[in-house]
């Protein structure tokens, strides 16, 4: 069968894009292999945020008494919440199914392989497409030592039916320290394994620090430093993780490798389109999505950049834009992406951190506007947390480039301040604007 527009996954860039080129009149076809709606909605933002918001509610609880509430109540019920996650995510699979059916997207299951510069086969059926989308994604990276297996992958997280009492998080990025959290936070011994020194290490030193501050005083033992490389199963049914200064650490009843994320094309067959990748798979992509053959475009986690799913439908729907809307110039802004880690408190950042504006403008063309206090929501409560804040601006008009934000609402808090920082907003525009009392966000439009 022949398409206009053969798309090759259904997550979110694929989703995204094939939507939006049948509603510019395209004959589309989608290709998926799994379950509809890709990593977000079934083993990554959906039910990470369920879960988060789940350990958000254990927060409130804890928070209850100071309140003035007595009431009591019982242990946290894991299965029940996995349950309902569960039959969420169904849903969710079930309207992106009729999406592509109320925008006449052909959807074809299966595994697709190229056998052709623009021709792949799925189950023995062969689909071709004037314009070929490759929007694969990726999956949890493994580690390469002895018992890995014994360990589970976030998508295994997913699947675990109770919350395990003593739980190992490897890996140093934002799912490793937001499943820690999320498993700290409804009761279970947290112990988070990092390489190196830090975490988070993409991200404002501030708030990193900050939130590592406030993981330890939560009680998550952070082990830096750290490789595991071997892990053994006892006979108590328990792990026995060793790491490479040869130390023991034992008893954890669940490993969890969040070591990073690895792009799904090595069983594409690639080389049958030609399509180059680089050394860790990802397809190197322009401006505008093009791969290095003419036609075959890749958005999202393959590409390797921002692995973000608004990032993916976003570039999915300029892509479709542009080949199918008469858009010529449609593309997205890789600039100024903002992203919350969901941990405890969150984090919301935009723009560039102060090492990176020190990088790109010199130490005398960057100033920083700090602050850091109590949310007015602990003056009540025995639990604190703190919140932290940071602008980053550059220039004689101090043009805000970054924005970085720790504490209770920075998730909400991030995206009205983005648009800001997209317009080019200075710190004389933030001064300007009226604060809202009393919440912790007025404190970014009073800093000094
Ligand atoms: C635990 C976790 C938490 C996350 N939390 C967030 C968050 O809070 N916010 C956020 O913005 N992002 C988050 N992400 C990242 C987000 O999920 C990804 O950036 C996003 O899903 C990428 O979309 P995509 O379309 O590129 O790939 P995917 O969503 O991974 O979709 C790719 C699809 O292609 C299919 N496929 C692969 N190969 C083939 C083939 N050969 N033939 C047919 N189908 C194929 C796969 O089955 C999959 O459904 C999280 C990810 C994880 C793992």
């Amino acid at each position: 069968m022949h398409f206009d527009y053969l798309v090759i996954g259904g997550g979110s860039g694929g989703l995204a894009s094939a939507r939006r080129a049948a509603r510019h009149g395209a004959k589309v076809g989608l290709i998926e292999a799994g379950r509809l709606g890709g990593t977000c909605v079934n083993v990554g933002c959906v039910p990470k945020k369920v879960m988060w918001n789940a350990a958000s509610v254990a927060e409130a609880l804890h928070d209850a008494h100071d309140y003035g509430f007595e009431a009591k109540t019982g242990p946290f019920n894991w299965k029940k919440v996995k349950d309902a996650r569960d039959a969420y995510v169904k849903r969710l699979n079930d309207i992106y199914r009729r999406n592509l059916e109320v925008d006449c997207v052909t959807s074809i299951e299966g595994y697709a392989k190229f056998v052709g510069p623009k021709t792949v086969e799925v189950n023995g059926e062969r689909y071709s497409g004037d314009h070929v989308l490759i929007a694969v994604g990726g999956r949890p990276k493994w580690p390469s030592i002895p018992g890995a297996e014994l360990g589970m992958s976030s998508d295994g997280f997913f699947e675990l039916e109770q919350l395990p009492e003593k739980v190992g998080v490897v890996g140093a990025g934002y799912i490793a320290v937001e499943l820690a959290g999320i498993f700290r936070t409804l009761g279970a011994d947290v112990t988070l394994f990092i390489r190196h020194e830090h975490f988070l290490r993409s991200f404002d030193v501030m708030v990193r620090e900050t939130l590592m501050e406030t993981m330890l005083d939560d009680g998550v033992n952070v082990e830096t430093g750290r490789e595991i490389v071997k892990v053994e199963r006892r006979e108590d049914g328990k792990l026995k993780v060793t790491e490479s200064r040869g130390n023991a650490v034992e008893p954890f009843d669940a490993l969890v490798w969040a070591i990073g994320r690895v792009p799904n094309t090595d069983q594409l067959g690639l080389d049958t389109s030609a399509v180059t990748m680089d050394e860790q798979g990802n397809i190197p992509v322009d401006d505008f999505q093009n791969t290095n053959v003419d036609g075959i475009y890749a958005v999202g986690d393959v590409t390797g950049k921002h692995q973000l799913t608004p990032v993916a439908i976003a570039a999915g729907r300029r892509l479709a834009d542009r080949v199918f809307g008469d858009q010529s110039d449609a593309k997205l802004d890789y600039e100024n992406i903002p992203t919350v880690v969901f941990s405890h408190p969150p984090i919301g950042t935009v723009g560039l951190t102060e090492d990176e504006a020190h990088e790109r403008w010199g130490t005398d063309g960057v100033n920083c506007y700090t602050t850091r206090f109590t949310n007015m929501y602990h003056a009540l409560t025995t639990r604190k947390t703190p919140t932290a804040m940071k602008l980053v601006t550059v220039g004689a008009h101090d043009r805000v480039v970054g924005v970085h934000v720790i504490g209770i609402g920075a998730d909400e808090m991030m995206q009205g301040f983005a648009v800001a920082v997209k317009m080019g907003a200075t710190k004389a525009d933030f001064d300007r604007t009226v604060a809202i009392h009393p919440t912790a966000a007025e404190e970014l439009v009073t800093l000094r």
